[in-house]
């Protein structure tokens, strides 16, 4: 990790952690849960950060929902967690596009999911493609010429279980025939946990196939990239080095903390290295601060990178 020291994190830098740091920034997927079911200890251990004056925030690369989906996914597991403090990559999708200035009049193909049209509906984007055209089909014919829509100024590419020829036919058209047209990924994450007991294709598989038509490259707004960082910064006024960023995958959760000049937390409940969940955090935490009951679980498996 850029030649800095990563160590596990024990009771002592544990306190040193909890004093210098004002915000954590969780990663979902991993860390939250896995899939649709809570990770062990997940609740207590945002309580406690709560009680202690932390501001949460959640940062997830999957643009299949929007925040406010994400809100009632939260609040179903029994989190209560307010949809200004969650960042998913199809808010940051809109988002880049807002703050780009993105001509109302103009139009976004999506090749993505629910999660992605509403949030460029919210932000007052006209969407195309998504789940519309997932029954499309192409028939090929010696005469067929392909119609797209001109006045399509950027395509959001984000996990699409519905991706098919017509959508990787519009989007490339788009960015190919459409002077200017902007081509977003929501994120590049090579698999995603779509079900709990496996791995399935993710978005950024998506991605390279529109980066092989087109012979164009993405930009990316989700994690490892920092883009969402600016808006973190504004709602929370909080700098970067006081925030810490926790997460599952070095290559998008820890390096997206690193890129933005975090602390960094990686935890080994997500990706299939073990079954340690959160829970060691507030373990640890709790430890230092608290009675906590759990106080005794072993800290070995949580490392720490300063
Ligand atoms: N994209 C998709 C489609 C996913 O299913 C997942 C995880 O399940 C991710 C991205 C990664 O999400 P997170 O950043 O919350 O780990
Ligand atoms: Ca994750």
């Amino acid at each position: 990790m850029n030649g800095e020291v990563s160590r596990l994190l024990s009771v002592e830098n544990a306190k040193e952690l909890l004093d210098s740091v004002d915000a954590f920034l969780f990663d979902c997927d991993g860390v939250i849960w896995k899939g649709e079911k809570l990770i062990d200890g997940v609740p207590e251990t945002l309580d406690l950060l709560r009680s202690h004056g932390k501001k949460l925030v959640f940062v997830t690369n999957n643009s299949t929902k929007s925040r406010k989906q994400y809100a009632k996914k939260f609040h179903s597991l029994g989190i209560p967690v307010n949809e200004d403090e969650i960042f998913s990559s199809s808010f940051s999708a809109a988002m880049y596009l807002k703050v780009n200035d993105f001509p109302r009049e103009k139009k976004v193909y999506v090749i993505g999911e629910e999660g992605i049209l509403e949030e460029l509906e919210q932000a007052g984007f006209t969407a195309l493609g998504g789940p519309a055209d997932g029954k499309k089909n192409i028939e090929l014919k010696s005469n067929c010429l392909f119609e797209h829509d001109k006045s399509v100024g950027a395509v959001i590419v984000g996990l699409d279980q519905y991706i098919n020829f017509y959508k990787l036919q519009y989007a490339t058209l788009c960015i190919r025939e459409n002077p200017g047209c902007l081509f977003i990924a929501t994120n590049r994450d090579a698999v995603g946990h779509l079900t709990d007991l496996q791995e399935w294709p993710g978005a950024g598989c998506m991605v390279a196939a529109v980066c092989g038509t087109t012979q164009k490259e993405p930009i990316t707004v989700g994690k490892p990239l920092t883009f969402l960082m600016d808006f973190l910064l504004q709602k929370y006024k909080i700098t970067t080095s006081r925030m810490c960023m926790v997460g599952d995958r070095l290559d998008t959760d820890i390096l997206f903390g690193q890129n933005a000049g975090c602390r960094t937390l990686l935890v080994f409940s997500g990706l299939r290295m073990s079954s340690i969940s959160l829970f060691i955090l507030l373990k640890v935490l709790a430890h230092v601060q608290f009675c906590h009951p759990l106080h005794f679980w072993s800290i070995h498996t949580l490392a720490i990178s300063k």
